[in-house]
């Protein structure tokens, strides 16, 4: 239980990379309302975003392709908020433990996806949207859609 004794800088590449759970939550169009500061999550995804895996075509070159892509290891704390709160590096982020379905735990990679915490099978492309679109599309942040 690496991720519990570790800070993340101490974390090696392949822990980092093992506390995605593969939600696919952090690829879809999310916005911040104005007035609140809510940050509203759709189900419209990433030009790069495979919803079926539920991964990412090219996450090796992902922040070349897709300008507004961040690479989370290198992201300023006030980011964190744009990501989801069943997200482990959220979570880990604000001193909270892991859900009980999270791969690391189940032993399971698809329990994200039987948990309903995924967005696998359940996006829609990005192409030719309006403004009046997307509102229909806004989901839940955390549950299911
Ligand atoms: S929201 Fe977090 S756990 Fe889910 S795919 Fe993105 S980085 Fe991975
Ligand atoms: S480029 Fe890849 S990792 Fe980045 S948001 Fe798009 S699908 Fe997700």
């Amino acid at each position: 239980m690496f991720w519990k004794e570790k800070t993340f800088e101490a974390m090696s590449d392949d822990e980092w990379e093992s506390l995605c759970d593969g939600c696919g939550r952090c690829c879809v169009w999310k916005f911040e309302d104005a007035d609140s500061g809510e940050i509203l999550y759709t189900d419209i995804r990433c030009q790069l975003f495979d919803d079926a895996s539920c991964r990412c075509h090219d996450y090796q070159h992902r922040c070349n392709r897709v300008s507004d892509c961040m690479n989370i290891r290198d992201m300023e704390d006030k980011y964190y908020a744009w990501l989801p709160g069943t997200c482990a590096y959220r979570l880990l982020h604000e001193g909270k433990p892991l859900f009980d379905w999270h791969p690391l735990i189940s032993g399971d990679p698809a329990s994200v996806h039987q948990a309903g915490i995924s967005l696998q099978h359940n996006t829609v492309c990005g192409e030719h949207f309006s403004k009046a679109d997307i509102v229909r599309h806004i989901i839940d942040p955390d549950g299911k859609k």
